[in-house]
């Protein structure tokens, strides 16, 4: 059987769920699971993170697989409804819907069905991605308000478009144009992603919505999930297939990239871009072989990585090599590949064999 494994740490993501609400103590924590839980698996996630306050998603199917898993909480689908005929299908699973176009309201002024379904208004305050304008916030909210297909309890909402830049001047003013525009408005706030609750404390509001945070994973620069008291939530892990000799002045891999510099042993681990691992992924990225830091060398390739076993002449097949997790932050891995940590957990492929620990 093929060692690759991606282990899922539950206590980790309990615990992280503890940091997050340590830090916003004031504020109610919906758990950010777009994307299969950023790649941790979506049921596997909720359940562990059973202490949220509510779930969010991106789309209603996995608002649906949600409820299927026996989830309670509040589900919030994060940009909302993409036709009038979700809204019956939103109703019966009891999702909360995040409002961000005319569209949407206008599908909400034509519904019919007496009961009236939560809406999270937002808008936007300078990502320039989702959102209505602010100057426009009155005057939307009004007429939310006033439709019966809409529960008065509107949650007014805006997203940060660079809050892990700790003092970046945009993010201050997001908050300012947020306040602005809802003031008097009734209805709870939301504000901060991860960065946010990290690093804008003001930005806490009634409902913070972390993702990265709660997997361990940071996307400060130059800063991993540890710095803020966050443990990897995933730990990457394969083992030895081959362990070669090769002589100073031969190459490695595809297109011959990179050239032994002295006489040396080669280890082959079974992992490749095939299971997610990235494929841009610098000579001199590191891994753990037997707890311990080595790199990799020459090119990722689909089901392989080969690395210098220099340090290591202990090194047997067999022997485990992590590639991210405990010991080792998916955030340096990301950062030799040119990407950010959420990419690479998300990227983990289906032939990856998935295990769940609870230490
Ligand atoms: C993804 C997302 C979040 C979570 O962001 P993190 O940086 O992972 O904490 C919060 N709010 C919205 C609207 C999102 O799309």
């Amino acid at each position: 059987m093929r060692a690759t494994c991606a282990t899922i740490h539950l206590s980790a993501l309990r615990e992280n769920l503890r940091r997050v609400r340590e830090r916003a103590p004031a504020a109610r924590v919906m758990a950010v699971v777009k994307a299969d839980g950023y790649g941790h698996g979506l049921e596997r996630v909720a359940r562990a993170l059973e202490g949220a306050d509510a779930f969010g998603v991106a789309g209603i199917a996995d608002g649906q697989r949600l409820r299927a898993a026996g989830i309670s909480q509040r589900i919030v689908v994060l940009s909302g409804l993409d036709e009038p005929g979700d809204l019956a299908q939103m109703r019966r699973l009891r999702l909360e819907g995040v409002v961000h176009t005319d569209a949407q309201i206008d599908a909400l002024a034509a519904d019919r069905d007496p009961r009236p379904l939560r809406v999270w208004l937002k808008l936007d305050t300078g990502m320039h991605r989702l959102g209505f304008a602010p100057e426009r916030a009155r005057e939307v909210y009004a007429r939310l308000r006033a439709l019966p297909a809409v529960d008065k309890d509107i949650v007014l909402m805006t997203h940060f478009a660079n809050s892990d830049v700790l003092d970046d001047a945009l993010t201050a003013m997001q908050i300012e144009c947020f306040q602005r525009s809802v003031a008097g408005l009734d209805g709870e706030r939301s504000l901060a992603n991860s960065a946010g609750i990290f690093g804008w404390p003001q930005a806490q509001g009634q409902w913070v919505r972390a993702g990265g945070a709660l997997y361990g994973i940071c996307v400060v620069a130059g800063k991993s999930g540890a710095d803020f008291g966050l443990r990897p939530a995933m730990t990457l892990a394969t083992r030895l297939v081959a362990i070669n000799p090769v002589r100073r002045g031969e190459r490695v891999g595809y297109a011959a990239t990179w050239e032994a510099p002295e006489d040396m042993h080669i280890g082959v681990a079974a992992i490749g871009y095939g299971d997610g691992y990235p494929r841009h992924a610098a000579s001199g990225t590191p891994v753990l072989v037997n707890g311990t830091r080595a790199a990799i060398v020459g090119r990722v390739s689909m089901d392989l990585i080969t690395i210098d076993l220099c340090a290591h002449p202990q090194a047997r097949i067999g022997d485990p090599v992590v590639l991210w997790g405990g010991g080792l932050p998916v955030e340096e891995i990301a950062e030799q590949a040119g990407t950010i940590g959420y990419d690479l957990t998300c990227g983990v492929t289906r032939r990856v064999r998935f295990a769940e620990d609870d230490v």
